[in-house]
């Protein structure tokens, strides 16, 4: 899971950006008259409004949609805004439910994109477009999916058959959307996130075998 952090700076930010798009933009008009259907549109270049969305919708057809709180995300229009080259792998430290639960909070301040259970369900709790708050890191959440895996760091016997080949298959699609290589490079733990004081996914998770079913997946969506 992330730290609260980012949350914050995340938001100024994106206030900042507008404020910036629109400033600069009225500033080099020089006269500072923008006509009004001119400015609706330059809004509507801001991250975030591009894309037609419609509510339930996933990203991954093995994923059902449950919503986390909006205070847990922030709006975005990737991979046009933000670049996405890295899927991030944690474990919950809990359940599949206290993990929808926390993320659905919107006093949490963080969420992954997707949660993967022992029996090899997915959710999907924000959108590939948008930004979570997963990493505790603001560079590495804009350019990363986060996948949460339900367990405990220090109980192997959590990471079953069932969620190595759920998550695989799951990372082997986000993989083939955005082209990223699959390889320890760009599939990453939290504990590996600069300056992250997680320690997820942990020992026991398999990253030989994991990597092996994420290449076996990439190759048959190819
Ligand atoms: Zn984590």
């Amino acid at each position: 899971m992330g730290a609260r952090r980012a949350n914050e700076k995340d938001a100024d930010r994106r206030i900042g950006r507008r404020a910036l798009l629109i400033g600069g933009t009225a500033a080099a008009v020089g006269t500072g008259v923008l006509a009004r259907d001119e400015l609706a549109r330059l809004w509507w270049r801001a991250p975030g409004v591009e894309k037609p969305r419609k509510e339930g919708e996933v990203d991954y057809t093995g994923a059902r949609w449950v919503a986390a709180s909006d205070a847990n995300w922030r709006r975005a229009d990737r991979p046009d805004d933000y670049g996405v080259d890295m899927v991030i792998i944690h474990v919950t430290q809990g359940s599949f439910d206290s993990a929808v639960k926390v993320f659905q909070d919107p006093g949490h301040g963080a969420a992954a994109h997707y949660i993967v259970g022992k029996d090899g369900t997915v959710a999907q709790m924000i959108r590939e477009l948008d930004v979570a708050y997963h990493a505790g890191n603001r560079d590495y959440n804009e350019r990363s999916v986060g996948i949460e895996h339900e367990g405990f760091v220090d109980r192997p016997q959590d990471f079953t058959d069932e969620m190595y080949e759920a998550s695989a298959l799951l990372t082997a699609r986000i993989c083939a959307r955005y082209d990223i290589p699959v390889d320890r490079e760009h599939i990453i733990g939290h504990v590996e996130v600069p300056g992250t004081d997680h320690t997820d996914p942990g020992e026991h998770w398999d990253w030989d075998r994991y990597l092996k079913l994420v290449r076996k997946a990439r190759t048959a969506v190819a």
